[in-house]
């Protein structure tokens, strides 16, 4: 360990105590940068020996402050950046193996007319690997293709006492509530599993992951650096569509546009990879750099399906004549080249940015909803959220995966003086999710900024399990002190 970059210099460490969380508690004496997987060995094991606190850092994206440390070290991943060939497997899937410090924009461009591509995609691309396998992260085309775990063959990681545990999918599987493995070293350890079932919804970000017979390589994703440190992982990559027909649909009635959304559902007459909402707020707050918004517009619909090329007319003509029934209005456009993809990408990108330079303004930071429900509630889920915000006064907007009935409301507090009304509507926002049989997050996880919200709207026993698993596996509670439980 004695070659390895590590440093006290406050310089040095002041950009791990922030992510895009804004939250402000963090604090560290040391970051710690490995090299390979023996330096992740040595830190591990020689902060659970002293039994201080290890902080797991990705590409500091992540939006509940999960990355930021609770006093001890950081444990820095960028070096973590080998790139695999990529592997073609017969039929129609692509192999790559990565260290978790390669970021998903370079790992796009690695596979880059390999004819595949790595699906999972949270719309912010200086993630890193590592960061979304530790928060199971999705996006807009995950109502397609599923999260990080459905891509993810295998994970190489280092438990909490230095011991490297090399798992493959489907090979631990628990049983009997138990997982039971074998470290590199041929070390026995028994691991207690979940033993709640899932929502039902069509995704989960709030604690472990849970379902009955479970994978052990699915807990580990999504445990938000609590567990193990992840060190490499195999992705499995997807064919490159043809072509991608897409669009941005414009309603002067929101109601409209949930009518051709039940109509989608129902009669899969087109069947997107992406379908997203913006409300009439989230298009207000768009205006300036989407002039070809109507005063009229209340809500908006942005699409996108695969295509062959033979069928791309065809499909268009499809979108029309949906477009048209539903009353969108003259304002909705197509994408007919790449660039226009580009423009709809990046229209997509500009409403969190926006959001998060008009705060920055304030002085001020966000409060975000993450909640999904089945979507048979999805209207009431909408119109009791927005009696709560409005009862309260606060600005917000709600945007999000309307397909898979995953919508994030944005609160905007106006000055410090509105952060403790945000917080309380927020937290509430959750609870009605929660209530209607919903989650209360369903990609960003909970980090430190929503712990509480976890503790309360957790089923106990659920709870009293998570710690446990938590203990099994960390038994110093080392690993990302205050993520998920207070410390
Ligand atoms: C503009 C914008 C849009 C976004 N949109 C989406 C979206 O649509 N969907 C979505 O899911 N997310 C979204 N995010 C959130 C963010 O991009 C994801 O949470 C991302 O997965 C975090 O990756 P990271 O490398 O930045 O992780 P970090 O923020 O560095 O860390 C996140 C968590 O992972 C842990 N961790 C990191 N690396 C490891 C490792 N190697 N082993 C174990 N634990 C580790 C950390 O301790 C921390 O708890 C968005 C963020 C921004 C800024």
């Amino acid at each position: 360990m004695g070659g390895m970059d590590r440093s006290r210099d406050p310089r040095r460490i002041a950009p791990y105590l922030q992510d895009e969380s804004r939250w402000s508690g963090g604090r560290a004496e040391e970051v710690v940068w490995p090299e390979c997987l023996d330096d992740v060995c040595d830190i591990v094991a020689s902060a659970a020996a002293g039994g201080s606190a290890l902080t797991i850092s990705g590409g500091g994206t992540g939006v509940t402050g999960g990355r930021i440390p609770s006093g001890g070290a950081v444990l820095a991943t960028e070096r973590l950046s080998h790139l695999g060939p990529v592997r073609n497997l017969p039929p129609d899937r692509g192999a790559l193996r990565v260290g978790v410090g390669v970021s998903l924009q370079q790992i796009q461009e690695h596979v880059e007319g390999s004819g595949f591509f790595y699906p999972p995609d949270p719309t912010e691309r200086s993630a890193f690997i590592g960061g979304t396998l530790a928060t199971n992260a999705s996006g807009a085309r995950s109502y397609h293709y599923g999260a990080t775990r459905s891509w993810v063959s295998s994970l190489t990681v280092v438990l909490c006492d230095g011991e490297i545990l090399q798992l493959e999918r489907g090979r631990v599987l628990a049983r009997d509530g138990v997982f039971e493995c074998e470290t590199q070293r041929g070390g026995k350890r028994r691991f207690p599993a979940p033993d709640w079932s899932l929502p039902a919804t069509s995704k989960y970000a709030s604690g472990y992951y849970g379902e009955r017979k479970m994978d052990l390589i699915d807990l580990l994703i999504g445990s938000e650096g609590t567990l193990a440190v992840i060190v490499e992982a195999e992705l499995r990559l997807a064919p490159v569509p043809e072509e991608i027909v897409s669009g941005v649909l414009l309603f002067d009635e929101e109601s409209d546009a949930f009518a051709m959304i039940d109509d989608l559902r129902e009669n899969g007459a087109v069947r997107p990879i992406s379908l997203e909402y913006f409300d009439e707020r989230a298009l207000d707050l768009m205006r300036a750099q989407a002039p070809f918004l109507s005063e009229r517009t209340r809500a908006g619909l942005l699409f996108e399906q695969c295509s062959s090329s033979r069928d791309v007319d065809s499909l268009n003509d499809e979108w029309l004549r949906l477009a048209e029934r539903y009353r969108a209005d003259g304002a909705s456009w197509f994408a007919v080249d790449a660039a226009d993809r580009r423009r709809i990408r990046d229209f997509r990108h500009a409403l969190p940015s926006t959001v998060n330079q008009r705060l920055s303004r304030r002085g001020v930071r966000k409060f975000s909803t993450d909640s999904a429900v089945p979507w048979e509630v999805f209207p009431e889920m909408l119109r009791r959220s927005r009696e709560r915000l409005e009862k309260a006064k606060l600005e917000y907007v709600a945007f999000g995966h309307v397909g898979d009935a995953h919508l994030h409301f944005n609160i905007l507090p106006r000055d410090a003086s509105e952060q403790a009304a945000a917080a309380e509507a927020q937290h509430e926002v959750a609870k009605i999710a929660c209530s209607l049989g919903g989650v209360m997050s369903a990609e960003h996880g909970i980090g430190k900024i929503k712990r509480k919200t976890l503790a309360a709207l957790t089923q106990p026993e659920t709870l009293a399990r998570m710690r446990e698993i938590k203990t099994a596996f960390d038994p110093g509670w080392i690993l990302g002190p205050g993520t998920l439980f207070a410390p």
